[in-house]
């Protein structure tokens, strides 16, 4: 078993769509990135090369790169499942936290679960999504942005 950690921030902004766990939230801003800026699989997938000691996001898939302009992050969980699959890790249990003051995001944690865990090749009672506040304080809670933490434990497949 090895555990890691991720953690991103991304900015919102007026004229870009809201993308969290896949699923896009109707909202007034979205976040602004290279790609779709989702925060929250972001750092999940950093958990995930940091628990297999791979490195980041950032060096994978680098924001200086056009392949990855308007990327898909669920995509990109896809690859960065199949990377650790290579080195014989598979993904165990993710818990992850989204910290947004707004939109509301409970009635889209279900279908989050879902998504996240189909790109990881897990079953949705391995992946947990969580959403709170700051209340008001901060980045987050004045809505300038939304962050995501995320922890995860992976195991090593005997070969
Ligand atoms: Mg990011």
């Amino acid at each position: 078993m090895r555990i890691g950690h991720g953690y991103d921030v991304h900015r919102l902004t007026e004229g870009r769509r809201l993308i969290l766990g896949g699923v896009e939230i109707p909202y007034e801003k979205g976040l602004l990135g290279h790609s779709d800026a989702d925060v929250l699989v972001h750092a999940l997938m950093d958990a995930m090369l940091g628990a297999a000691a791979l490195g980041d996001i950032g060096k994978l898939f680098p924001d200086s790169d056009d392949a990855y302009l308007g990327a898909d992050s669920i995509v990109l969980l896809e690859k960065v499942t199949s990377l650790l699959k290579e080195k014989g890790f598979v993904l165990s249990n993710a818990d992850c936290t989204v910290i947004a003051q707004k939109p509301k995001l409970a009635p889209f944690i279900e279908a989050m679960r879902h998504r996240i865990a189909d790109a990881a090749g897990v079953s949705a009672a391995q992946i947990s999504v969580k959403a709170t506040t700051e209340e008001k304080l901060g980045f987050t809670g004045e809505g300038l942005g939304i962050a995501a933490h995320a922890v995860v434990l992976i195991e090593e497949v005997c070969s």
